[in-house]
């Protein structure tokens, strides 16, 4: 067994240790100390990093008892020797906050719902917690944030201790405890006792700012997702942040932002469905123009049209435009986006098989496609033939008729 410096005081962050040896897990160097600050992961809580003797630990497991701390280098020293340790404190305080505040949270929301905890996961950018109840009362997330920050600033102390299996028969805890003999309790100043071998603040000013992030329903359970401490007052930085850029952008106050957006919306919508009409409109112009000014063939207008960029939906809505006229076989592609589209189409009046020319036509320059008799559509052909596909395609039609 490893001492256990942590379970004591969660804010030492320097240590000396003697080592007791050093093993191998997961291929790096794991070394055995008598004692240590170091926190393994478990209880939901992620483990601590940092440097013995200067070789930096980037994991920390349990084993019955035993903390290994696993190394990014060969350690420097061996069994027997004494070594001084120190662990990062930025991310052991961000964990002490985040835990600390899940039993806030937990006991918080059992008081006032009746929800009990079933799980929880403390993660690098946000934790969550489990409820046993598939949907929240709507005034659940705005209720619990603002009790859980007021509470918060209660500055309630927050104590761990050992205790025995009879004591803690005594205790109000919120579940019971997952180990028996001696057991160690985290208790905020009478609001909430809870088994846990984590590591927590001095008191729950140090949790706020509580922020709820989200909810989810998972089954019959809904997730909740929270952040607390420094993690909260980043989140609220960035959010602000994002929001002034987005109000500075319209000239306005934050708050006047979600109007603002709402009414683009429907202005870019209305834009959006006049742009289209606009654009059938026009498409109808150049449509019956290219008939007008298109030779016959047998009293059939061949349309040869081909645009650098129009997208293939405009090829079809051409096909369509000049399908609904007697007496025409249209001719069409694209190389918009360096891409060759082609699209042939005949009126139900002409008797041409359009699927047969496009195919012949597009094969004759390494292009490929085909289709009904009265539609067709390929690709394929180098960019600079795409003009000639359609020549070659209405030479054919004319040694046809
Ligand atoms: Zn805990």
């Amino acid at each position: 067994m490893t001492e256990r410096l942590d379970y004591f005081d969660a804010y030492q962050q320097r240590f000396d240790a003697r080592v007791v040896a050093i093993e191998e897990r997961n291929g790096a160097p794991a070394v055995i100390l008598d004692r240590t600050c170091f926190y393994p992961t478990s209880g939901g809580q992620l483990h601590d990093t940092g440097f013995l003797d200067g070789v930096a630990v980037n994991d920390v497991v349990v084993e019955q008892g035993v903390i290994m701390h696993l190394l990014t280098a060969p350690p420097p020293f061996s069994p027997g020797a004494a070594v001084a340790g120190v662990i990062d404190w930025s991310r052991r305080y961000d964990h002490m906050q985040q835990h600390s505040g899940q039993h806030l949270l937990s006991q918080l929301i059992y008081q006032r719902f009746g929800f009990e905890t079933v799980s929880v996961h403390f993660g690098r950018e946000e934790s969550t917690l489990d409820l046993d109840v598939a949907a929240l009362p709507a005034s659940f997330m705005q209720e619990v944030e603002l009790a859980a920050n007021e509470l918060a600033y209660y500055a309630l102390d927050i104590r761990a201790y050992f205790i025995d299996d009879a004591a803690v028969s005594l205790l109000p805890l919120r579940r019971p405890p997952a180990v028996s003999g001696q057991i160690r309790i985290v208790e905020i100043d009478g609001f909430d006792y809870s088994a846990c071998g984590g590591t927590h603040v001095h008191t729950t000013a140090e949790i706020a700012p509580i922020k709820l992030v989200r909810q989810e329903r998972r089954r019959n359970q809904t997730r909740l997702t929270f952040l607390c401490g420094l993690r909260a007052f980043r989140d609220y930085a960035d959010k602000a942040r994002s929001l002034a850029e987005c109000a500075a952008l319209f000239s306005a106050d934050a708050a006047a932002v979600p109007a603002l957006v709402q009414k683009m919306q429907l202005q870019l919508r209305e834009l959006e469905k006049s742009n289209t009409e606009l654009q059938q409109q026009m498409l109808a112009h150049i449509v019956a123009d290219l008939i007008e000014r298109a030779p016959r063939v047998d009293g059939v207008a061949v349309v040869e049209h081909c645009s650098a960029s129009a997208p293939l939906e405009t090829l079809k809505q051409m096909a369509t435009l000049l399908r609904a006229q007697p007496q025409v076989v249209g001719l069409l592609a694209s190389t918009a986006g360096d891409k060759v589209n082609v699209v042939f189409c005949r009126s139900d009046d002409a008797s041409i098989h359009v699927g047969d020319l496009l195919r012949e036509a597009l094969a004759h320059f390494g292009g490929r496609g085909g289709g009904r008799p009265e539609y067709a559509q390929g690709g394929g052909a180098p960019v600079d033939a795409a003009a000639d596909v359609l020549a070659y395609a209405r030479q054919q039609l004319i040694q046809k008729h």
